[in-house]
């Protein structure tokens, strides 16, 4: 029995870990039963968010999914944003978190007592969000955990005391910042020489899972958009399934952020309760699947993208998780819960130029890269603003 802090003994927060995990499963197995495509039986990772009433767990309830260790060869990608480039399990299943948060929004716009009941948002009386007024939060009580079958790939995956691949060249870059390869698996260190990315001709890339969730632990899960409409929204807790070690994961994921400070209200440095499984399952050897699925509470069945194209497999056309379609459902919301909440006034405009409107997100996500940069870890790669220049009319 393995629980945060080494703390041993611990048997509610083991018998909690172990029904996340169990309740991911079972909602995995139940969708793929349902589905006659075989493809992603294989998957490597499988990462799932359940949402809880406190730690009721007769509460819990899946909301989002996702499989997949893939990242797409960025400098192929001619659309970017109607392609999912990073389709690593974790990532992907955070964005379908979004779908959820977005829905949960839209039944505040039926305007009926009922969906109002039913939304876990509510108006956020002497709150502050990015769109300038009281905004939404999450109704008291609502926690949020993840369930990675995997350690996170980067700092969290490499020098965990039950590595055994021992081909890791040396621990100069314990704690360092890691992308993605492209086109691939598995992760390189940052280098300066990359800190801009393009710009000096080197290729695009994306951050590791390891280093996505630190900043996830700070900056919220919603994203920059939903952060106009409504306070963070953060993990209360993770459990991993394989290769991990609560210690390892405290280090990589919590306290190598400690020069992360003065964050801007309401933001703040989340401390996550980490837990690992007593009997993991055994990681699935052999090739990854080029496949990725996505499911968010409410959906019929399992999206499944092409990891070659980014695309969905069979049809070709856009994921529902890609950057032009929540793009574009954050502005028809915005559209309608203009004058209906405060702090939902309408900016139009880019992708980028919305992004970057968000001004206590923005502050937040650079007092952490600047944090990160100073201690040492190395420098945070964001993608090149001209890939934000994206306007869609509703
Ligand atoms: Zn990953």
């Amino acid at each position: 029995m393995r629980t945060s802090g080494g703390r041993v003994g611990n048997d509610r927060d083991q018998f909690f870990a172990e029904s996340i995990f169990h309740l991911v499963r079972e909602k995995y197995t139940e969708l793929t039963d349902s589905c006659f495509s075989t493809s992603h039986a294989r998957h490597k990772v499988l990462a799932g968010i359940i949402m809880t009433r406190g730690f009721d767990l007769r509460s819990a309830q899946v909301v989002s999914l996702a499989t997949g260790t893939k990242c797409l060869d960025l400098d192929n990608v001619s659309d970017r944003n109607s392609t999912l480039s990073d389709c690593h399990a974790e990532v992907v299943c955070r964005r379908a978190l979004i779908r959820f948060l977005y829905a949960q929004l839209e039944l505040l716009l039926c305007k009926s007592a009922e969906g109002e009941e039913q939304s876990i948002f509510v108006p956020n009386k002497g709150g502050c969000c990015d769109g300038g007024g009281d905004g939404l939060r999450l109704r008291d009580g609502v926690l949020f955990h993840m369930y990675v079958s995997s350690s996170p790939c980067g700092d969290a995956r490499l020098n965990c005391p039950y590595e055994t691949t021992a081909t890791y060249p040396s621990r100069r870059f314990r704690c360092h910042l890691r992308v993605k390869v492209n086109g691939g698996e598995g992760t390189l260190p940052v280098t300066a020489r990359r800190a801009n990315q393009k710009q000096d001709g080197k290729p695009l890339v994306t951050m590791s899972c390891t280093d996505k969730m630190a900043k996830w632990s700070v900056v919220g899960l919603q994203g920059a958009l939903l952060s106009h409409l409504v306070e963070p929204v953060y993990l209360h807790s993770l459990t991993v399934g394989t290769l991990s070690h609560t210690g390892h994961l405290g280090r990589a994921l919590t306290r190598r952020l400690a020069p992360v400070k003065h964050l801007p209200f309401p933001y703040r440095r989340r401390q996550l309760l980490l837990s690992c499984l007593s009997s993991s399952e055994v990681r699935p050897a052999g090739k990854a699947p080029n496949v990725s699925v996505n499911w968010s509470s409410g959906d019929g069945g399992l999206e499944e993208i092409s990891t070659v194209t980014g695309r969905a497999k069979d049809s070709g056309t856009p994921s529902q998780l890609c950057r032009s379609s929540l793009f574009a459902r954050w502005q028809r919301l915005q559209q309608q819960l203009n004058g209906q909440i405060s702090g939902a006034e309408a900016i139009m405009g880019t992708y980028c130029g919305s992004k970057m409107a968000a001004g206590r997100y923005q502050r937040a996500l650079q007092q952490f890269i600047g944090a990160l940069q100073v201690g040492g870890l190395g420098t945070w790669l964001r993608k090149p603003p001209q890939l934000g220049h994206l306007n869609i009319s509703v």
